[in-house]
C-alpha cells in the first residue's frame, strides 16, 4: 500500500490533539515510505500533515480544483499538484490514484469525501479500503447515526461495517493493508427487487 489518500479538516479544530495526530500520521507515512495524496491545501490539519512530510522530503501529491487555487489556499511546495476542473473531478482523481483512504477529523468537506469513497465501495465502482482515525471519539456520533440508518433500513449492515475505525495510527495502517471491502453480489438487483 504505497499511496494513501487522507481527508481532513481545512480547519485546525478545537483540540491540540487533532494537530498532534495529523503530525504523527505524517511521521508514520514517512517511516513507511507512503506517498500522501490529499486535497492540496495550505490550511488546517491538511497543512500540518503535508508540512510534516515535506520537511523530511516525503512525497506529497495534491489534487485541487482551479477555483480553490484561485482562492490562494493551495500549497505551493508539494511534490506534485494536480489541478482539476471541479470538486467532483478532484474526488474522482483522488479515488483513482490512491490505494486506500483515511479520514481524520474534519468538517463537511471531509464528510463528503468519506461518504463518496464509502459509496464507491458500496456500488463496486472500486473496492479500496477506507479507514477512520477516530481521534478522541470525534466520529462517535456519526457512527451512531450510521447504526440508525441501518436500523431504519437505508443502509445495509455489510456496508455500515465496510470500513475500519481505529484511534491508533499503526493499527489502522495494519488493518487497512489486510482489509477486503465486502462484495455483495447483485446489490443493485436486490435493491430493485426491494423497491417493487
Ligand atoms: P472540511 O472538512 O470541510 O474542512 O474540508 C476539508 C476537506 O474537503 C479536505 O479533505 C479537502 O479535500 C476538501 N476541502 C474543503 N474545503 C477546502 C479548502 N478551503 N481548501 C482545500 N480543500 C478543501
Amino acid at each position: 500500500m504505497k499511496n494513501i489518500c487522507v481527508f481532513c479538516g481545512s480547519s485546525m479544530g478545537k483540540r491540540e490533539i487533532y494537530k498532534t495526530k495529523a503530525k504523527e500520521l505524517g511521521e508514520i507515512f514517512l517511516k513507511n515510505k507512503i506517498t500522501l495524496i490529499y486535497g492540496g491545501a495550505n490550511v488546517g490539519l491538511m497543512r500540518i500533515l503535508a508540512d510534516t512530510m515535506l520537511k523530511a522530503d516525503g512525497n506529497v501529491i495534491g489534487v485541487m480544483p482551479k477555483s480553490l487555487i484561485e482562492k490562494e489556499v493551495a500549497h505551493n511546495k508539494l511534490t506534485k499538484m494536480h489541478i482539476v476542473g471541479s470538486m467532483q473531478e478532484r474526488k474522482n482523481l483522488m479515488a483513482e490514484i490512491s490505494d486506500a483512504f483515511i479520514a481524520l477529523p474534519g468538517g463537511l468537506g471531509t464528510f463528503d469525501e468519506l461518504a463518496e469513497m464509502l459509496t464507491y465501495n458500496q456500488l463496486r465502482i472500486h473496492d479500496k479500503p477506507v479507514g477512520i482515525l477516530n481521534i478522541k471519539g470525534y466520529f462517535d456520533n456519526l457512527l451512531k447515526f450510521f447504526d440508525h440508518a441501518v436500523e431504519e433500513r437505508f443502509v445495509r449492515e455489510e456496508h455500515r461495517n465496510n470500513f475500519i475505525v481505529e484511534n491508533n495510527i499503526e493499527s489502522l495502517l495494519l488493518k487497512l493493508k489486510s482489509f477486503k471491502p465486502v462484495k455483495i453480489g447483485k446489490w443493485i438487483d436486490d435493491i430493485k427487487e426491494e423497491s417493487l
